[in-house]
């Protein structure tokens, strides 16, 4: 492998692995694959992925094997809270973007039959779960005193093996639970994919590139919900208008032939547009409204 290629580390097979892959793409790189689909190269930027197992990625950050990282924000905060607990030292990356994708939450749940629906009353329990650092830094924050179990599947099977009186788990549509008789409580944390980024000190190119990287995955995320409006509005509406269409910058103006009075507005929205704002725009004076896509934006 070469030294000088960037490498980013993303999940081989599963959940985020379709959604990062296009992801990338939408950035703008190239991708040719292996015959054994364990790297990836990139044709048209210094930037190499390695196809690896979720829970491996964070670990290959914090060795700083791969300098970025696409992984649950479940699997980040996980390793960062055990390095530190381990190691009494920072970790050695940091989150710098959450991502669309991978919406999952990490959720208490107990046994249907129980008498316990809720942290309290749980004095002396055993709660079984993949993210023990996450569920013991937060039952420790909350002063509980909950002995926490290490599972790394089926964790659901717990409460009916005998080895837990409740779970926590990750959780998005309910139904793993309902088929195992169990019903979701607390929810610790809310996870999305996240992109994982090296602390190491970098070369001024690889940095370059670093960030170029970023900025383009925070430009995909803006652009999907982003709209392009175009206008005729009366000049003495324009700052009722613009203060209805959400997250939007200052409009451009322009004059129109032969009035005074009316002016064509332009403006990027960056939150989706809805009929009934365009009702609101054109209760306010608006006519000629033309909605467009935004296909790429750089700020
Ligand atoms: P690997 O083989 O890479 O270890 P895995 O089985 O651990 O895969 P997946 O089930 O593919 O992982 O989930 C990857 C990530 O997707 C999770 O860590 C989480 O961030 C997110 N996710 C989204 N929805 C769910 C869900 N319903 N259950 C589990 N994870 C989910
Ligand atoms: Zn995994």
């Amino acid at each position: 492998m070469d030294n000088n290629r960037i490498k980013i580390a993303i999940q081989k097979s599963g959940r985020l692995t379709e959604h990062t892959i296009s992801l990338l793409k939408k950035c703008g790189l190239i991708i040719s694959h292996t015959r054994n689909h364990l790297i990836g190269y990139g044709e048209n930027m210094p930037f190499d992925l390695m196809f690896v197992r979720d829970d491996d990625i964070p670990g290959l950050v914090q060795d700083n094997l791969c300098t970025l990282g696409i992984v649950g924000m479940n699997e980040a905060l996980e390793k960062k809270i055990e390095i530190e607990n381990l190691e009494k030292a920072p970790a050695n990356f940091e989150i710098v973007s959450n991502l669309d994708f991978g919406q999952c939450k990490l959720s208490f749940a107990y046994p249907d039959d129980s008498t316990y629906q809720d942290l309290k009353n749980l004095e002396g329990k055993t709660v079984a779960t993949s993210y023990p650092n996450i569920v013991s830094d937060y039952i420790s924050k909350a002063g509980l005193n909950i002995s926490v179990t290490q599972f790394s599947g089926a964790v659901e099977l717990a409460p009916s093996l005998g080895k837990a009186d409740l779970i926590c788990d990750l959780v998005s549509s309910g139904q793993t639970l309902k088929a195992h008789n169990l019903t979701e409580g607390q929810t610790i944390l809310e996870s999305t994919a996240v992109v994982i980024k090296s602390l190491q000190a970098m070369d001024s190119i690889e940095e370059t590139w670093v960030n170029k990287l970023i900025e383009r995955i925070q430009g995909v995320l803006q652009v999907k919900e982003s709209k392009y409006i175009m206008m005729h509005a009366p000049r003495a509406s324009i700052d009722s208008i613009t203060n209805l269409l959400p997250g939007t910058e200052s409009p451009t103006i322009i004059p129109l032939e032969g009035t005074n009075e009316t002016v064509a507005l332009h403006v990027v929205c960056k939150e989706n547009v809805f009929w009934e704002t365009l009702e609101d725009l054109k209760a306010k004076g608006a006519s000629s409204i033309l909605v467009v896509p935004v296909e790429k934006m750089l700020m």
